[in-house]
């Protein structure tokens, strides 16, 4: 499919998005939005498809959905996601939906004729004990954490997919993996969000309340590399941009920091000055995963947002999200 046409010509790459239709799945969530945000301004056709509109789980309406909009670019973002807990919890549903979710949307893209797609995977798709900073080429290489096993089988066969579908058909597709992410429009959850989502709602709580101290679930001593929302968007537009060699980018800040080092930044941006307490009942998770993100440098990405500055954003962004909960147009 992809064969004589314009990215083929040009080595996978999309020099421009200008009058392209773009389809962003999953666009109401963080990522998605952030993506959204960063195409505004390009001139292309954007389509967006509310859950209610499509169903991704919904094999029949998507291949008819695409059929009828043709996407030529696809983000492909939509996925259930959630932190380490909602992992433990609800492993059948991370497994089930994301493989109906990519299935329908990676077999659509080929079956439509798109031009390049663009998935998300997740950090959680290496091996526990990988060598660090991660490559790449380290995927499949050793056991998984057993804590979010299920979401990063769903999160392999993604990638895995991608590049059957390169090999076979010839089809332009290229998977991507973000560390952790933070950022506006993030989960606050207080069980189900991520580390930084996570922290910064007990921070800020413990401050409104008055309370001595706040909870960081472990013992502080996992490492996690962080990166910002926006400098993802960033990174796969570029991505989707540059003539991709290979199937799949690692996409991190390149450090990473302590449990209790984020926990401290937290504190201080929300200005909590009380204790921290770390609770080792809950889950450590994989001890490090801090990505070698030399491929994609050189396509000419880096990082813009600094984890203070980031976080003074994130915390903003929170705020906001709380005072919408409390005028009950939305729950946080
Ligand atoms: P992971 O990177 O896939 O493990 O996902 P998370 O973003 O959920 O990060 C989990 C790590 O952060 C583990 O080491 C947890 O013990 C630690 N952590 C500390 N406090 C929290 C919290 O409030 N929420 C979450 N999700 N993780 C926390």
């Amino acid at each position: 499919m992809v064969d004589g046409s314009e990215a083929a010509i040009l080595g996978g790459a999309v020099p421009s998005f200008e009058g392209k239709k773009i389809w962003v799945t999953g666009h109401r969530g963080m990522l998605g939005s952030a993506v959204v945000r960063s195409l505004r301004n390009e001139n292309a056709q954007l389509l967006l498809t509310t859950r209610a509109e499509l169903d991704l789980v919904d094999q029949s309406a998507v291949q008819q959905w695409m059929e009828k909009n043709r996407p030529d670019l696809i983000f492909h973002i939509g996925a259930k996601v959630g932190g380490i807990h909602a992992n433990a919890t609800l492993p059948a549903d991370f497994l089930r939906e994301n493989l109906l979710i990519q299935t329908n949307v990676i077999d659509g893209a080929k079956r439509t004729g798109a031009q390049k797609l663009v998935f998300v995977a997740s950090n959680c798709t290496y091996p526990a004990k990988a060598e660090q900073p991660i490559k790449e080429t380290a995927q499949l290489t050793g056991a998984l954490d057993e804590n979010i096993r299920a979401y990063a089988v769903s999160k392999i066969a993604g990638i895995e997919m991608c590049r059957a579908y390169r090999k076979q058909f010839g089809c332009n597709f290229v998977a991507v993996i973000p560390p952790n992410l933070y950022g506006p429009g993030d989960n606050y959850h207080p069980q189900h969000s991520h580390v930084v989502a996570g922290i910064l709602r007990r921070a800020h709580e413990a401050k409104e309340s008055g309370a001595k101290e706040f909870v960081v679930w472990g013992d502080g001593t996992p490492r996690r590399e962080l990166l910002h929302v926006d400098d993802l968007a960033d990174a796969m537009k570029c991505v989707m941009s540059a003539p991709t060699t290979h199937d799949l980018y690692n996409i991190g800040s390149g450090h990473d920091l302590a449990i209790s080092e984020i926990a401290d930044l937290v504190a201080e941006v929300v200005g909590f000055n009380g204790k921290i307490v770390y609770d080792s009942t809950k889950p450590n998770g994989t001890m490090r995963k801090l990505l070698d993100s030399g491929r994609i440098q050189s396509l000419g990405w880096a990082p813009k947002v600094s984890e203070r500055a980031g976080l003074v954003s994130a915390y903003k962004d929170f705020l906001r999200s709380v005072e919408v909960a409390d005028s009950g147009l939305r729950l946080g």
